[in-house]
């Protein structure tokens, strides 16, 4: 603050005050000095000279006016001169400057930024609103209005606490922000003025006052709705099936997991049903695909309409629908609703024009099942719908834990034998074949193995009997053959010398149409002489299948009889069989040397070969008494531990490049 004095003449006669050195106004250098020639200015218009006249003639006055870059509010009194008999007139003027130019800078940058926040907030398309602390709405922006549906004089009555839809939520979100003083991103349900719901989220803080008292809230709601709703409709679609709309394999999983946790706790039976339909696939692909997708359509209403109001019913996949039961009172009960539901779907279908007739097979299993998963009951109830179907068409079967138990394992097994396939993890090891004359290596039998990732190297003693039941054999056979095939071209380019290959060959491979074709094109694609190859058939199959084996060797491969000794031959079939050679099976080699029955039976084994020119193989030899005795009785070739066990491609390789002689 500067205060001076001028007398009547505006000519300074005292100045005091901070600053008056920036101003030029110190005592020593104005004291005697006229305003006009302190400002540089005649003009008798100029602000603070008009404004000091105007004093002088008796006035007070305020005036803003800046100087050299600063802001001032100047107040200017008239100085009474004291005479005698206290009148006297105006001696002067005393004038008064306060410096307001960090104030006026603050005010400015205040009003920005009260202004830019003003656009935020009336321009933001989310609501924003402040209250007081009993929860009135003291301001509520644009959007917010728009939202509700009320104007901002309809809102400043309304009990914000109105606008929850959930009172639980609402208590939440108070204790929430009275604990912590914020919240963010909270999810409610909002009603607007037109009873509408919005899915908002709401973030809030508290107003405190200078001292921490709280003088009500600020917040943020954002309407989500939309968002919801898609999220709705994603979550719908991702566990709903999109033809028949009912429920999909996921739901239907979450379901069984809450429906069996309720039966446990209510001790109450509850049940699963597969339903398969046993001829869609020929609807399908003679009606099309719409035509069938309206089968299906209908399928699930027919099974809706079987159904009591709390069972489920989902699409599981392609023609398969699974049904969930619940709050059964017995076990008869869900045996009633099987049977309403194999009547429904019983009746006739009329679809593009046709009338049509399909059956169904339902598998049922009751649980809950002590000790095991959600997934068990699918499980049984898809093995109970097999059985069904053996009894072919509209029929249905419990599922039963002492006759199907072994079903359902086997079930597993074949899955995970399946995706072993898949994942290519079968794979070949060669057992040497040592012709006994020369004590070499004249042949390898390719022996399946399978690298498990947890169990390591399993045999197929494991796996064999089950891709045989299962028909993977095919496949797998297949696979190997090619390996094997592709194994031994290898050898070829590394060794001048040519390895046979012995390869065992199960029933349903043998049974299948393709074989020969396949074969064929295996042999031609490998480049290998058929005559090389030799496969490997128990004595049953070759006795069953005379014509399969005539097949074989009209390709020009060899065909052994495996295991020999073990089935029923006769010796006539022998003869009309057109086998190449004989494997004697090891159990009768076992006992060569030592015991004299098996010493006879391998003694007529080879006598028989030799009347009809047969090759005989004697497997199993594990012990030199063993291989003396066969070298003895003058038998060709033999395999076993005692040369070599099976190994993988390579150590093969390894041992046929040695050329070790026995
Ligand atoms: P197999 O055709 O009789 O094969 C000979 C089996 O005897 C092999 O068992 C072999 O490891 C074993 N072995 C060889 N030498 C000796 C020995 O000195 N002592 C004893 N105790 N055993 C010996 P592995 O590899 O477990 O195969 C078992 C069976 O699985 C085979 O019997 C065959 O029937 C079947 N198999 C293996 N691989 C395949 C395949 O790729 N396709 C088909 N269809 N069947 C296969
Ligand atoms: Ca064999
Ligand atoms: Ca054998």
């Amino acid at each position: 603050m500067v205060v001076w004095t001028v007398d009547r003449d505006l000519r300074f006669t005292a100045s005091s005050g901070g600053g008056l050195e920036h101003l030029g106004l110190r005592g020593d250098e104005v004291k005697g000095r006229t305003l006009a020639e302190y400002f540089g200015s005649d003009d008798p218009d100029f602000l603070p000279i008009a404004m000091h006249r105007r004093a002088a003639a008796g006035e007070t006055v305020r005036f803003d006016f800046t100087w050299q870059d600063r802001h001032f509010e100047v107040h200017l009194e008239p100085l009474q001169a004291r005479g005698e008999n206290g009148g006297g007139g105006v001696a002067g003027v005393i004038g008064l400057a306060v410096d307001v130019t960090d104030r006026r800078r603050m005010e400015q940058a205040l009003r920005e930024s009260e202004e830019r926040y003003r656009a935020l907030f009336e321009q933001s398309k989310d609501a924003i609103y402040i209250t007081s602390r009993d929860g009135r709405v003291l301001e509520m922006n644009p959007a917010g209005l728009e939202l509700f549906g009320y104007d901002i004089e309809q809102m400043r009555s309304l009990d914000v606490h109105a606008l929850y839809v959930d009172p639980v939520d609402r208590r939440r979100f108070q204790r929430a922000i009275e604990e912590r003083g914020w919240v963010q991103d909270f999810e409610t349900q909002l009603r607007t003025r037109g009873e509408e719901l919005i899915d908002a989220l709401l973030t809030t803080t508290v107003r405190s006052g200078p001292d921490g008292e709280v003088l009500g809230y600020q917040g943020i709601i954002r309407d989500v709705t939309d968002r919801k709703r898609f999220e709705e409709q994603l979550r719908r679609r991702a566990l709903h099936d999109p033809l028949t709309e009912l429920p999909n394999r996921l739901l239907f999983d979450d379901r069984i997991a809450t429906a069996v946790a309720r039966a446990r706790r209510e001790s109450r039976p509850m049940a699963v049903l597969f339903v398969d339909l046993d001829r869609f696939k020929v609807v399908n692909d003679g009606l099309g695909h719409a035509a069938g997708d309206r089968v299906l359509l209908e399928v699930g209403r027919r099974i809706r309409s079987a159904l009591r109001r709390e069972d489920t019913v989902a699409r599981f996949g392609g023609d398969e629908f699974t049904v969930l039961l619940e709050e059964l009172g017995s076990r008869q009960e869900a045996i009633d609703v099987v049977e309403r539901l194999l009547e429904a779907l019983d009746r006739p279908f009329r679809v593009a024009g046709q009338e049509f007739r399909l059956s169904a097979s339902v598998g049922v299993a009751i649980g809950p099942v002590p000790d095991a998963g959600p997934g068990e009951l699918v499980r049984r109830a898809d093995v109970a719908m097999y059985r069904a179907k053996e009894q072919g068409g509209t029929a249905y079967h419990v599922f039963d834990p002492d006759t199907d138990l072994e079903q359902t394992r086997r079930f597993e097994r074949e899955g995970e034998l399946r995706r072993a396939l898949e994942k290519d993890e079968l794979t070949l090891f060669y057992q040497p074949i040592v012709s006994l004359p020369s004590g070499r290596i004249v042949g390898v039998e390719p022996l399946a193995r399978w690298l498990h990732p947890g169990r390591g190297l399993v045999m197929p003693t494991e796996f064999i009997p089950l891709a045989e039941e299962t028909g993977l054999i095919v496949p797998l056979g297949h696979r190997l053959l090619e390996r094997a095939c592709a194994d031994l071209r290898a050898w070829d380019a590394a060794v001048e010398r040519r390895l046979s290959l012995h390869v065992n060959l199960s029933s349903p491979q043998l049974d299948e149409p393709g074989l020969l074709p396949a074969l064929a094109d295996v042999l031609e694609e490998a480049e290998i002489d058929a005559d090389r190859l030799h496969f490997e058939v128990t004595e049953r199959l070759a006795m069953e299948r005379p014509e399969r084996i005539e097949g074989l060797k009209s390709l020009g491969v060899r065909v052994s009889v495996d295991d020999f000794g073990t089935g029923y031959s006769s010796l006539s079939y022998l003869k009309r069989l057109r086998a190449d050679s004989l494997k004697i099976d090891r159990s009768f080699v076992h006992g060569l040397a030592q015991d004299p029955r098996d010493d006879a039976i391998v003694r007529t084994i080879l006598t028989l070969g030799e009347t009809l020119e047969l090759t005989v193989i004697a497997e199993g030899v594990e012990t030199e008494a063993q291989l003396e005795r066969l070298r003895e009785l003058g038998c060709e070739l033999a395999q076993g531990f005692y040369f070599a066990r099976p190994v993988p491609a390579a150590e093969l390789l390894e041992l046929w490049r040695r050329d070790p002689s026995w």
